[in-house]
């Protein structure tokens, strides 16, 4: 474990020509100080949790002190924004501080947001609201215990200085942490200006980092990026799906190119099974819906591939697309075949499962709560005790007997399928109204304390947590109406 000034920088972006970022030493807080720290995930990634005590980390991890070996540069990259071109983004208010190994030769990159303006910034503040750096510091923790790809989050960071949004906020930084930071978006800049070179030197870059399975160097090699790339991508919008995840801003700037969820604004867990469920206020058309993710993701995924041309040939790029498409169906099923306890893929399982999605649309049930209760019910028609299946009348009491009926058909034994169960559906879900009260107490009253229970008990999502029962349960009256905008 190394100390923070001990880290083994390897810098591999900052070694990619100038045209790639702009390299610029973050603007520091004055008075800073750490707000939260993920002792958990440093460990992982080769810090000592102990830093935590150093009374100089939150100067190390805001800007204001140089972290030793660090290199630090804004990364370039354009992307569709709902649907429009944009060719100048990049990291108007993140900085790639550097990238560091860990014991085991892995890389990291160490990402700060809210670390003041870069040429990208496009006239906004380089800041970031304290508000959005919890929301990012939970969310991207929650996704990853729930077993969703994701960046992580190590600190956040806060000063004395606000910001203007729809009010004057507290600022923060928040340090993230990812294998890569690479975006679709990342690609299209270059494709769009014509610079082809560009556009393989990046490939070969993701390719030699993130990809170790793809042969360096060859032309069949992109073909395969792309189609890892589609996997990947597949894989985790099948579990934002599965899991009642909306991301809130799909476009390709947010997209990451090793299939992380990325770039966490207005995102949120739907309640009901709302279909149309668009967590971010200012989407007023519902381009990036919960049900349009699937194939929003398959729409960026084109627009990544034309990037390619060039390197990969039509027949690859549809090859990848269709894998897309078979990928994210057939992860998506293994998913909620899971989460219903149901062993093989039958069709008349597959059948009641949609079904049983079409019920809950049309209704008020709580998905995470129905999910959590329903591997209480026993193949011989009756349930253990539970809250939810003991208040059940007419319409749902007829579909605890069906399904009784379709374990009898394709499912292990009760206590088996529930242990399973268990591990795939949440009994702790990520709800707005539990981020808004860290939030309340750390904005109003400068009390840190709630953003580390939460995070804590998100790092077991699956588990019985008995002295955190009010964390499991649907938002309260006073958080319904709560609306998140991309204006963090
Ligand atoms: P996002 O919506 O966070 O994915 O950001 C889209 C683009 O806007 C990126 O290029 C960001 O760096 C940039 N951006 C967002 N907020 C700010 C800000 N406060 N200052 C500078 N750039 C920003
Ligand atoms: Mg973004």
């Amino acid at each position: 474990m190394k100390k923070i000034t001990e880290l083994r920088f390897e810098n591999a972006y900052a070694q990619l020509p100038p045209e790639f970022y702009e390299k610029k030493d973050p603007a520091g807080f004055i008075h800073p100080h750490i707000i939260a720290f993920n002792g958990k995930l440093a460990a992982k990634i080769g810090i000592d949790p102990g830093e935590e005590h150093n009374p100089l980390l939150a100067e190390y991890l805001c800007g204001k002190r140089p972290i030793p070996g660090a290199d630090p540069l804004a990364m370039y990259y354009a992307g569709w924004q709902f649907g429009v071109y944009n060719p100048n983004l990049g990291d108007g208010r993140a900085l790639l501080l550097g990238q560091i190994v860990d014991g085991s030769g892995r890389g990291w990159d160490l990402h700060l947001k809210g670390c003041g303006a870069s040429r990208f910034s496009r006239g906004f503040d380089g800041r970031a609201t304290l508000r959005s750096c919890i929301r990012e510091y939970l969310g991207s923790e929650a996704l990853h215990h729930l077993g969703i790809p994701s960046t992580r989050a190590l600190c956040i960071t806060g000063g004395t200085e606000k910001i203007e949004r729809e009010t004057r906020e507290p600022a923060a930084m928040m340090l993230r942490v990812a294998r890569t930071h690479v975006r679709f978006g990342s690609f299209e800049g270059f494709y769009y200006r014509g610079e082809k070179e560009s556009v393989r030197m990046l490939a070969d870059y993701v390719i030699a980092g993130y990809y170790p399975e793809i042969p360096h160097g060859t032309k069949n090699g992109y073909g395969l990026l792309l189609l890892k790339t589609a996997e990947k991508t597949a894989e985790t919008i099948a579990r934002w799906q599965a899991y009642g995840f909306t991301h809130g801003v799909m476009n390709t700037d947010n997209m990451s190119i090793i299939g992380l969820t990325l770039d966490y604004g207005p995102y949120g867990f739907f309640e009901n099974l709302e279909r149309d469920y668009t967590p971010n206020h200012s989407d007023h058309f519902g381009r990036y819906s919960y049900v349009n993710q699937p194939a929003i993701g398959r729409w960026n995924l084109e627009k990544f591939a034309k990037c390619l041309k060039g390197l990969v040939d039509e027949e690859e790029i549809a090859g990848a697309l269709e894998a897309y498409n078979t990928d994210f169906s057939s992860a998506y099923k293994k998913l909620m075949l899971r989460k219903f306890g149901f062993s093989k893929e039958k069709r008349q399982s597959l059948r009641f499962i949609e079904k049983t999605l079409g019920m809950l649309s049309e209704d008020e049930t709580d998905y995470h709560i129905f999910f959590r209760s329903i591997s209480k019910v026993k193949k011989n028609g009756s349930f253990m005790e539970n809250p939810w299946l003991g208040s059940v009348s007419g319409k749902w009491q007829r579909w605890i007997s069906e399904y009784a009926g379709e374990l009898q058909e394709n499912s292990p034994t009760d206590n088996e399928r529930r242990k399973l169960m268990d591990s795939v559906n949440p009994k702790y879900v990520l709800r707005n109204h539990i981020m808004e009260t860290a939030i309340r107490d750390a904005v109003e009253r400068g009390d840190y304390s709630e953003i580390e229970k939460v995070k804590r008990i998100f790092e077991n999502p699956f588990s019985e947590q008995p002295q955190y029962e009010s964390y499991a349960g649907t938002s309260p009256e006073w958080a319904k109406g709560l609306v998140v905008s991309c204006f963090s």
